[in-house]
């Protein structure tokens, strides 16, 4: 899956402070965002590293969702949970369609874990997406919660 990477944190510190104080969980994604097949595994752990220094939180998401086995172990040995997504927005895709967006949408389970990109890619639409799939998580009841309770209280 094609997936460019987000801008880098520390150039947004406002906004990342504004994030947790609206309640909401954040995670570390890489400071490269390193694709965790074509990169070394120790390469790829200092990278999570550096993040460390920006990003306090235990949850771990690899860039494109790509890690190894072996590497996945050591991210867990450092104390990440490793979160994955259970449903693709495809937001990132320019072609498509509104309807093709809802048609996604309706594929929405309770428990699902949504992703959504803020990047240059998904610029002018992004808004859109997501005021869709509130509104649509809304009607179907469907509660919208942080990752709070795996995140780390050291603050
Ligand atoms: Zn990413």
């Amino acid at each position: 899956m094609p997936e460019p990477p987000a801008p880098p944190l520390p150039l947004y510190p406002e906004l990342y402070e504004r994030i947790l104080e609206e309640g909401h969980s954040v995670g570390n994604h890489t400071f490269n965002h390193e694709h965790g097949w074509k990169t070394s595994c120790s390469k790829y752990v200092q990278s999570v590293a550096e993040t460390k220094e920006f990003v306090d939180s235990v949850l771990f998401r690899p860039p494109y969702g790509k890690i190894t086995g072996s590497c996945a172990q050591k991210i867990r040995a450092a104390g990440y949970a490793i979160v994955m997504w259970s449903w693709l927005s495809y937001d990132y895709d320019p072609k498509m369609t509104h309807k093709q967006f809802q048609k996604q949408l309706r594929k929405v389970r309770n428990g699902d874990i949504l992703v959504f990109h803020d990047n240059e890619k998904t610029a002018g639409r992004i808004e859109q997406y997501l005021a869709q799939t509130v509104m649509y998580l809304q009607e179907k009841n469907i509660k919208i919660v942080p990752f709070s309770r795996h995140e780390s209280t050291s603050k």
